[in-house]
């Protein structure tokens, strides 16, 4: 009988914990690959802080081949352009891969929403490349500003008041006093501007603890503009609907963080799917192509007919489950449980030492949470790498990496 041949495509915290239960548990033969295309894994949750420079390149960097055992799985670093579900292939950038079995991790893409000016004018936290890129550009203004003396270059607006836009706000916020100090600013002449469409920020909360975290951004000097509805993005400048007028904000650095969908390369296949997120099954497989599985981002999961909003969280545990149900099917043992996600809790930090949150259904705050906060990013690096990852990689009270 040939080896089956697993293919997992996409690193993420979804495709990486997948590889890594079969790394850890699978004892039949057969052909496992991982194809991502970086030589390493970076965790998006911390993204804000590599946009900001609090969390250095060379420590998000996680590199495969440092945590995969090549006789287990095979690690290949290529950029996937297309998946052909009808042929069982996927053609990367170095030639094509076939499969028996795929398992898509190929997470987000920013949503523009189809809005103007989204695509050319905005950056975005969707990689550690862009992170790096919006990083460069913030020192640079901060840098220049005693040669250009123009205020607009030291305004930042940020799109999008959920997670990802308001630990982006928080954490410049609380750096602006020492990029001003070092490059001999004025403190008072940086400005932050988080724009979002919904009536309070942080939806995934109630009222009552975004308004907690509305008030800390305030007091950091964050201007937050609720229920605005953003129109068009011009070259430095957002313009926007709020309370039936039309407002035009300025500033030379403008985030896009409204929203995400799932990825392209998906979106653009013949696999069925809503923006790039295939409809799964309740053990993640894809029901037209029953030899194709979904985890994170990627996956439109639900359970009780709910849609689980895409996280780190549910993508781990989505890679569990489908480590677990492949070491089943390969030793031909029967695997009847179906994927349920089980919610463990949310925390957005507010820079480094603050933040608020809901741990198993207890709501924090302050330090509190942004220990917690700390707790779950040191548990993913446990998950992956042991405690040695921890003490290398991971995030605690006093910085390491500033
Ligand atoms: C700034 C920020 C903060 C966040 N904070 C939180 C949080 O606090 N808690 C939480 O639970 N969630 C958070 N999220 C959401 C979370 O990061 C995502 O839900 C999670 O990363 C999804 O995991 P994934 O495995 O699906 O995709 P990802 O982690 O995005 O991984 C996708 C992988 O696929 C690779 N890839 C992509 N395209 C290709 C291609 N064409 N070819 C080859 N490889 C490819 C990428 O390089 C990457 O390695 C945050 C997101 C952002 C952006």
């Amino acid at each position: 009988m040939q080896t089956p041949k697993i293919l997992i495509i996409g690193g993420g915290y979804g495709g990486l914990k997948a590889a890594l239960g079969l790394q850890r548990k699978l004892k039949t033969p057969a052909s496992i690959t991982l194809i991502s295309k970086h030589d390493y894994h970076y965790q998006t949750t911390l993204l804000h802080k590599v946009s900001i420079g609090t969390l250095s390149a060379r420590k998000a960097r996680i590199y495969y081949r440092k945590i995969l055992n090549p006789k287990k799985i095979h690690f290949i670093k290529d950029k996937i352009l297309k998946i052909l579900p009808n042929e069982n292939k996927v053609l990367g950038n170095g030639g094509e891969y076939s499969y028996d079995y795929l398992i898509i991790g190929l997470g987000f893409k920013p949503d523009s929403f189809g809005i103007k000016g989204v695509e050319e004018h905005t950056f975005k936290l969707s990689s550690l490349n862009a992170s790096l890129k919006l990083s460069k550009n913030i020192e640079n203004k901060f840098k220049e500003f005693v040669h250009t003396k123009n205020p607009q270059d030291l305004h930042t607006i940020i799109c999008g008041t959920g997670f990802t836009g308001i630990e982006f706000a928080a954490e410049l916020a609380t750096q602006i006093s020492e990029l001003s100090l070092i490059c001999g600013i004025d403190k008072n002449i940086p400005k932050i501007t988080c724009i979002g469409r919904s009536k309070h920020i942080l939806p995934v909360f109630d009222q009552k603890l975004a308004k907690v975290a509305q008030d800390k951004l305030q007091k950091l000097g964050v201007e937050i503009i609720c229920e605005g509805n953003i129109k068009e993005i011009q070259k430095n400048k957002v313009l926007l609907e709020k309370d039936g007028k039309e407002l035009e904000i300025c500033g030379n650095t403008i985030i896009w963080s409204a929203g995400v969908k799932g990825s392209d390369i998906v979106e653009k296949s013949e696999i069925p799917n809503k923006k790039g997120r295939i409809p799964v099954n309740s053990q993640l497989q894809c029901e037209s192509f029953p030899n194709i599985y979904a985890v994170g981002d990627c996956a439109l999961a639900t359970s009780k007919d709910v849609i689980h909003a895409p996280t780190a969280q549910l993508a781990a545990q989505m890679g569990d489950y489908i480590a677990d149900l492949f070491v089943a099917k390969l030793s031909n043992e029967p695997f009847k449980k179906d994927f349920k996600f089980h919610h463990r809790g949310t925390v957005c930090s507010i820079g480094h030492t603050d933040g608020v949150g809901v741990v198993y259904g207890k709501k924090l705050k302050g330090e509190m949470a942004a220990f917690m906060k700390n707790t779950i990013e040191n548990k993913w690096l446990f998950s992956i790498g042991g405690f040695e990852m921890v003490f290398k990689k991971g995030q605690f009270r006093y910085r390491t990496s500033n």
